[in-house]
């Protein structure tokens, strides 16, 4: 059964882990499966009853490492690009919001 998602709901959905990144149906060795996929880190989020639980400790490793950018690689994030400034928070904390 392939996760069947309304696909303005898949422009809003996002990785929970800090890559935020998008998230495509199924995984790459089984298109079909319940599951959401990080298009970064490759982690699989199951999808139960139609609801994704995007949940890291809910998420399933990645399938297969050697296509997955690697996580220690921070320099490539975007935030890294903007001026540092005296007194403003560092780039990547959400508060928890
Ligand atoms: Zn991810």
């Amino acid at each position: 059964m392939a996760v069947q998602l309304d696909p303005q709901l898949m422009d809003i959905l996002a990785c929970p882990t800090e890559d935020h990144a998008p998230l495509r149906a199924g995984t790459s060795d089984d298109p079909d499966a319940d599951v959401l996929t990080c298009t970064v880190c490759g982690r699989r989020y199951p999808v139960l009853d139609g609801i994704p639980v995007l949940l890291i400790e809910e998420a399933l490793p990645p399938l297969d490492a050697v296509a997955l950018a690697p996580l220690d690689d921070e320099a490539s994030t975007p935030e890294t690009a903007a001026p540092a400034r005296p007194g403003t928070p560092a780039p990547g904390t959400d508060g928890g919001a």
